[in-house]
């Protein structure tokens, strides 16, 4: 899960992290407001989307200017002007692609004169299974070019959690930001604090593009973008508050409801399958054959008819679905209960692409006859291989 730069510098906060003060706004009547609280001399107007590359993104529309997504401004009346050129329109950035993101919500920040801008990043290293830190002297810009260009200016470490985070990681933060004195205190400190909110919030992510030192010597966060471990967001309420529905995928969402494993791919071929292997083996033949699917499914092992109704009508609402395969192999899960859930779901949102169904496995014969009752226009595969081929003809036919 995702939240907004504004909520994750509240969060930060909390943890004792120097962020620069800022309010969050949803309507341009309550811009006065901000920037009176704020005070100026400075001010930033921010766009908060779930999609980096903001400063650098472009509006659609002609009328909210092409100074980006994020503006700074010594005029309070300009921070007036900006808001209501930004709030409502659909902003184009590396990370959201062509069709961009509405901006919904805004977030006016008082300004900092920047000297100095570093990257830092914390995330789960899947190979030493350890938190590990990303640094780098080349902030505010792209990191993954970076990376492609100049490996050499990238610090990379982890952090061992039968210990946790010492003195010497943020001593290693500041030798690699070439940062002495002061500053390297200030990195210390931060490192620590930063650790400390990265593992309380079970965070999945944390990326901090631009870290500055601002012209009065001090070490400041001036973004953040945090993603959260689904998994553990059962233990973070606070968390699953700021969750901000209108940034996520409207299927995904309405899957997590019926605690569907569904995810949305771009290609053509709709797919309901139990189990997450067997789910990815799907998807791997449709390519095979030359197609590609609309999304990863899994109903996992405990369907009942509800959630197989529910799974079948997400897949047909996508108007990217040109047909559908449906491939259960009835193990916990059983043949006719899927067989049900298929029939009731075309029954009450009909069918307008190519359906194969493959199913195996526990009371298979009862499925088949159910499907096959219901006069519906649905062809059986056979098995894996041939269903995928089936599929992909009848879309390609089509
Ligand atoms: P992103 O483009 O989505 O990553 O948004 P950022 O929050 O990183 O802002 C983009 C850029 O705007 C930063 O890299 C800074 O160069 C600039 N910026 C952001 N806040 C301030 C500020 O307070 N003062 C100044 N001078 N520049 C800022
Ligand atoms: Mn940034």
């Amino acid at each position: 899960m995702n939240i907004h730069e504004y909520q994750a510098k509240a969060l930060l906060r909390e943890f004792g992290v120097a962020v620069p003060r800022g309010v969050a706004i949803l309507k341009a009547s309550d811009a006065d407001l901000a920037t009176d609280e704020l005070g100026g001399p400075v001010w930033v107007v921010k766009s908060q989307i779930h999609a980096g590359g903001r400063g650098k993104g472009k509006f659609k529309e002609a009328s909210a200017g092409d100074k980006g997504g994020v503006r700074v401004t010594k005029s309070s009346s300009e921070v007036n002007q900006f808001v209501k050129q930004m709030l409502g329109a659909t902003l184009v950035t590396e990370q959201t692609g062509p069709a961009g993101k509405q901006v919904n919500r805004l977030y006016i920040e008082e300004g900092s004169e920047i000297d100095k801008e570093f990257y830092l990043s914390i995330l789960v290293d899947r190979e030493t299974s350890e938190v590990s830190f990303v640094v780098s002297t080349e902030g505010g810009v792209n990191i993954e070019e970076v990376a492609h260009k100049t490996p050499e200016k990238i610090v990379t470490f982890s952090v061992d959690p039968a210990t946790g985070i010492m003195g010497h990681h943020g001593r290693t933060v500041a030798k690699a930001l070439g940062l002495s004195g002061d500053l390297a205190k200030q990195a210390g400190k931060l490192v620590a604090q930063l650790y400390t909110a990265f593992v309380a919030k079970d965070m999945a992510m944390l990326e901090i593009n631009p870290l500055v030192v601002t012209k009065h010597g001090d070490l400041r966060v001036l973004d953040a973008k945090v993603s959260f471990d689904d998994n553990a967001l059962y233990r973070h309420p606070d968390v699953v508050a700021l969750r901000d529905e209108t940034e996520e995928d409207a299927k995904e969402i309405e899957a997590s409801k019926y605690d569907l494993n569904y995810i949305t791919l771009d290609g053509t071929i709709g797919c309901m399958v139990n189990g997450a292997g067997l789910a990815m083996a799907t998807m791997d033949i449709i390519k095979l054959y030359g197609l590609a699917p609309a999304n990863f499914l899994d109903v996992g092992g405990g369907a009942d008819k509800n959630k197989v109704t529910a799974a079948f009508k997400i897949i047909t609402a996508d108007p990217n679905v040109k047909g559908i395969l449906i491939n259960i192999f009835g193990g916990i899960m059983k043949c006719d209960i899927i067989a049900e859930g298929v029939v009731a779901a075309v029954k009450e949102v009909g069918l307008k692409v190519p359906l194969v169904v493959r199913l195996e496995g526990t009371n298979v014969e009862a499925g088949k006859k159910i499907i096959a009752d219901a006069g519906l226009n649905v062809v059986a595969g056979d098995n894996l291989d041939d269903s995928a081929q089936k599929i992909v003809k009848a879309v390609k036919g089509a």
